[in-house]
């Protein structure tokens, strides 16, 4: 099975700039009627993970979406954007603090919240998938420290409302099993068209606590796997060595293999990075899957607290799904033993103070 991937530059987010770069990524996989007929519904699906502003990179840009809007308002006026942020934290103050808010207003485009859901297989969906035509994902493109990557397939997790997402992280309690679990929600709610903002990346440890990086690129397919699987060529992984990726590959859900995947735009041996910093997590993923499926029962993987960085919010202790980060005394105790390592303590933190104990332990300040 051949999928096509269209790359394309993009230097900023300057308003005409993006909005000719997302234009030309399209074209050169059909054209938007190719995915949207007149006057149908479309949901826009950005990663909206928590309050941040647009320069942290750790959302969507606010233009880039701009830039699809007016992309989609050729061929409709029906257009939603939705999101359900990590755990308990609001959807409006997210999208104002983002900037989607703001942008929404100006196009005339309704910001919708989660509300209701509707059950697909065993999984709690946003009822609005079920309401619109078509689907849009845009993702950040984002290192991650349970995931390795955050891009086209896992964009689609936040398709799940608030809580709900906790459960699933509770029904798979480790990387590989929430792996195969991404790849089977993918399955249940696959987009018609993947647009993923690749102008300004994260890498080191994100996908909230790490650094922009300036790759400079929009990146699209109607396939998530070629996309994630290009995304990871260029900064220096194996697209199979990324545990959602092989997930979905096994379930014949995208083509990985990047020699069945016919690349538009840019050559991609021209736009390989060297210098972009991976999470820790990603060493353990670069051993064949069994052997790391086997380390991972080994290694003492856990959460570490630093209480210099800690402001005592509680917004760990209230997203955790296993009640693992108890309040003693006025200082933060993590219980290994209750704990499913899903990092929601770690993307909630405001102030970077929770981390995973991984090769390179970190000395704890007082845990
Ligand atoms: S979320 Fe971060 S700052 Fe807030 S209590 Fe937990 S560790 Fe401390
Ligand atoms: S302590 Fe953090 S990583 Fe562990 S289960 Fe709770 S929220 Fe998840």
């Amino acid at each position: 099975m051949q999928s096509k991937v269209s790359i394309i530059r993009c230097q900023s987010y300057c308003p005409e700039e993006i909005y000719a770069a997302v234009k030309k990524s399209v074209d050169l996989i059909g054209g938007i009627e190719n995915f949207l007929k007149r006057g149908q519904k479309v949901l826009l699906k950005p990663n909206l993970l928590k309050e941040a502003a647009p320069e942290e990179a750790v959302t969507t840009h606010p233009e880039f979406i701009r830039a699809v809007i007016r992309l989609v308002k050729t061929q409709t006026d029906n257009i939603f954007i939705g999101d359900s942020p990590g755990g308990l934290v609001k959807t409006q103050s997210v999208y104002k603090s983002c900037g989607i808010e703001k942008v929404a207003n100006e196009e005339r485009v309704q910001l919708i919240q989660f509300n209701s859901i509707v059950k697909k297989g065993n999984i709690p969906f946003a009822k609005i998938i079920d309401e619109v035509d078509v689907i849009f994902s845009l993702p950040k493109f984002k290192t991650h420290n349970l995931t390795v990557i955050t891009a086209a397939l896992k964009n689609v997790f936040g398709l799940i409302p608030g809580l709900y997402k906790v459960h699933v992280h509770k029904q798979a309690p480790n990387f590989i099993k929430f792996a195969g679990e991404l790849a089977h929600i993918y399955s249940l709610a696959t987009p018609q068209l993947s647009i993923v903002d690749a102008v300004i990346a994260m890498h080191g440890d994100g996908p909230a606590a790490g650094d922009p990086y300036h790759l400079g690129l929009v990146v699209t397919s109607s396939d998530a796997l070629s996309i994630d699987a290009i995304l990871s060529k260029i900064i220096g992984l194996e697209p199979l060595s990324v545990p959602s990726t092989n997930a979905a590959a096994c379930m014949k859900l995208g083509q990985a293999d990047i020699n069945n995947i016919n690349i538009a735009g840019e050559c991609l041996e021209d736009i390989i990075v060297k210098d972009f910093n991976l999470p820790k997590i990603s060493a353990l993923f670069k051993m064949p899957n069994l052997l790391a499926k086997s380390l991972l029962r080994f290694i003492p993987l856990m959460m570490g607290i630093d209480h210099l960085k800690c402001n005592g919010c509680m917004a760990c202790k209230n997203i955790c799904p296993q009640g693992a980060i108890k309040d003693v005394r006025g200082r933060l105790r993590l219980d290994f033993r209750r704990c499913i390592l899903c990092l929601c303590c770690s993307e909630m933190c405001p102030n970077n103070a929770i981390y995973l104990w991984f090769l390179n332990r970190r000395k704890e300040s007082g845990r």
